[in-house]
Formats: structure tokens, C-alpha cells, sequence
């Protein structure tokens, strides 16, 4: 069996070294320097150029490098035979938790507006803390956590998901109810996955069903959002201000309004990148389950997109 990891532009050795640590004999083939095709029975994958998976015919499973697989699913020449999972761990979750606590408390506690004073020497003691009520739009592995994690630290979360829930521990609403779960929150968490109903979502129509200055933080991908939808809201004040990890063009080109706009804290889609060392156990364990034809984790489906 090998393994080719396809990862365009990006430095596999310490994906190499991790999962050499673990399966010293494994066959590793790095794109674009794979030199015996019909020996590739696993992928793993970020951004492979469409179409390559045909070059594979001995082709078993597809594990994605991340959380995400709308980087996968887009490519339509993919075998819909052939099973795909993703990356579950716990420091992917940790790290994701921990930039949206950030991100909430730097709203909470505003601290943007206290480095703007600073500047201009401004001792202004008012409304030193915002009333917030926090709404996770994605309740699944990543967006669950950071429920819990905000949850202990006593502020009121509220979970938004696609499928209803019976006995979930906190408020929540399923998509049949956008306008309700809108209308109960002030700080607007994204973490659903891009699919074909969720692309675009965080659109004017979204916003103007918000409580007026509302804080937008999108950390899921960056066409969830229609980017001059969030300029219209925020001068219309139906948005306070957003954080933003994830853009519709990455890097984000030097012409874009959103890195002149003072209100809008940018980073570079480093929310929670995946850690070679956590993540390769379980690719392992998969490559493993599909050769004894064992249960796969963190398999994703294909007809709902994640
Ligand atoms: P999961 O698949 O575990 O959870 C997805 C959640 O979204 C589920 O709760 C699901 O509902 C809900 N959902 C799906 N479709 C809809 C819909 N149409 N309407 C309402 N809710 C919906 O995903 P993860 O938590 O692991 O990851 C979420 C996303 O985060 C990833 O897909 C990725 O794009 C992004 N991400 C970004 C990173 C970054 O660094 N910026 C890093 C890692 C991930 P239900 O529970 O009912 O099924």
C-alpha cells in the first residue's frame, strides 16, 4: 500500500516525519512526484488539482488534511465509491476554541477600541464590558466546543445546526428557524461547513434579520460570506464590527476594502490549522480500517457535504 500526500504549495516533511513515526514501512509518495501510481491506495489532500484521482486506480480511501471537504467534493470527477473522511482531533478543536474565545472576548471587552484610545491618549471609563449573547451557527465538532468552553465561562450560548435535536444541552434551533435563532443572539459564531446551502449564507438578507450591531465572527470558510453584503450591513449598523479568518480569495488580494476597514479584525486563516503530529493517528487507524474493511472515522457524507 502507499500513500501520496497532494498538497500543492505546501511543505509535507512534517507530515512525513509524523506519520513515518508511527508506520516507519508505509510507502509515502509526495505529489507532484508520484512515481508509481497504481500503488496509491490513500490520499491525503488539501487544494489537489481537479481531476488527478483518476490517476489512481487502485484508489481505497480519501482522507482530507482538515476539518473541511468542500476542497474534495468540489472536484466531480471523484469515484463516488471510493469513502472520504476528515480530520476530528482535539488540538484542531482546542486551537479553533481558543481563536473564538479571542474573538469573543476581544468584542465583549473591546479591546480594539481601547488600542484606538491608546493612540490618541483617550481615558474613557464608560461600558467597559458588552452585553453578549453568543450564537454558533454549526454545532458539530468544532462548533460544539466552543459552546462549552464559552458556556463554562458563563456567557449564554445558543446553537444553530441542520438536523433538530432532542436533549441538547443548550438553547438551539434548527435552519428551519434562521429568523428565531437570529433574532435570540448579538454575537453571530460561523462554523458551519461550505456546502451547496450553505455558501453564501452570511448574506444582506441574514444580516438584515439581525438584532441591529450585531458582531459577525466567521471562522468556516470564506464564501459563506458575501463579502460587500458585510460592508452594506455594517454601514447600516445592522453589524457592529466582524473578525474574519477566512476570505473568499486567499490570501486576501492588497486591493480589498476589508484590510483598510477599521471594522473589521482580519488574520490570515489560521483560526486552526491541522497539527501533523495529532492528526496522523487517525489517518493511520483509517488506512488500517480500510484494509480489514472496518468502520471508517470521521467519515463524511456525501449527499449532506460534510
Ligand atoms: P462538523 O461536520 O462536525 O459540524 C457541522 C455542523 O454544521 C453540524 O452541526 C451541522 O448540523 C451544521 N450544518 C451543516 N449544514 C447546515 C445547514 N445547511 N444549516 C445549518 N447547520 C448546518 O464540522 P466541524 O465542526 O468539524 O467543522 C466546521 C467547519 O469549520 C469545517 O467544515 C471547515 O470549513 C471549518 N474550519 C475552519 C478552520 C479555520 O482554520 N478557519 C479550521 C477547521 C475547520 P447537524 O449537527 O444537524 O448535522
Amino acid at each position: 500500500m502507499s500513500l501520496a500526500i497532494i498538497s500543492p504549495g505546501k511543505n509535507s516533511n512534517a507530515w512525513i516525519t509524523a506519520i513515518q513515526s508511527l508506520d516507519p514501512a508505509l510507502n509515502i509518495q509526495v505529489y507532484p512526484e508520484i512515481k508509481d501510481p497504481e500503488a496509491v491506495e490513500v490520499v491525503f489532500l488539501w487544494n489537489h488539482p481537479e481531476g488527478l484521482l483518476g490517476e489512481f486506480p487502485n484508489l481505497k480511501l480519501i482522507s482530507s488534511m482538515g476539518a473541511g471537504v468542500d476542497h474534495i467534493l468540489r472536484d466531480k470527477t471523484i469515484d463516488p465509491a471510493i469513502p472520504i473522511v476528515r480530520i476530528v482531533d482535539e488540538k484542531l478543536t482546542w486551537s479553533m476554541t481558543n481563536y473564538v474565545v479571542m474573538a469573543v472576548l476581544n468584542y465583549h471587552r473591546q479591546l480594539s477600541r481601547y488600542q484606538r484610545d491608546k493612540i490618541r491618549k483617550v481615558w474613557d471609563m464608560s461600558n467597559p464590558e458588552l452585553e453578549v449573547t453568543i450564537g454558533v451557527m454549526g454545532v458539530g465538532a468544532l462548533g460544539y466546543d466552543v459552546m462549552e468552553k464559552l458556556a463554562y465561562m458563563d456567557f449564554p450560548v445558543i446553537g444553530f445546526g441542520f438536523t433538530e435535536k432532542k436533549d441538547f444541552k443548550y438553547p438551539y434551533y434548527p435552519k428551519e428557524d434562521l429568523e428565531g435563532f437570529l433574532k435570540a443572539v448579538n454575537v453571530l459564531v460561523c462554523l458551519l461547513p461550505l456546502t451547496a446551502e450553505t455558501e453564501n449564507i452570511l448574506n444582506s438578507s441574514l444580516f438584515s434579520k439581525c438584532n441591529p450591531g450585531t458582531y459577525l465572527i466567521n471562522v468556516a470558510r470564506g464564501k459563506h460570506l458575501v463579502e460587500e453584503d458585510l460592508i452594506e450591513a455594517l454601514n447600516n449598523g445592522q453589524l457592529s464590527g466582524a473578525m474574519l479568518d477566512v476570505y473568499r480569495t486567499e490570501p486576501l488580494p492588497e486591493s480589498h476594502p476589508f484590510w483598510e476597514d477599521p471594522r473589521i479584525t482580519l488574520t490570515p486563516h489560521i483560526a486552526s490549522v491541522t497539527n501533523p503530529k495529532a492528526a496522523s493517528p487517525q489517518l493511520i487507524e483509517n488506512m488500517k480500517r480500510v484494509k480489514y474493511n472496518e468502520p471508517l472515522l470521521n467519515l463524511v457524507d456525501r449527499m449532506k457535504g460534510y
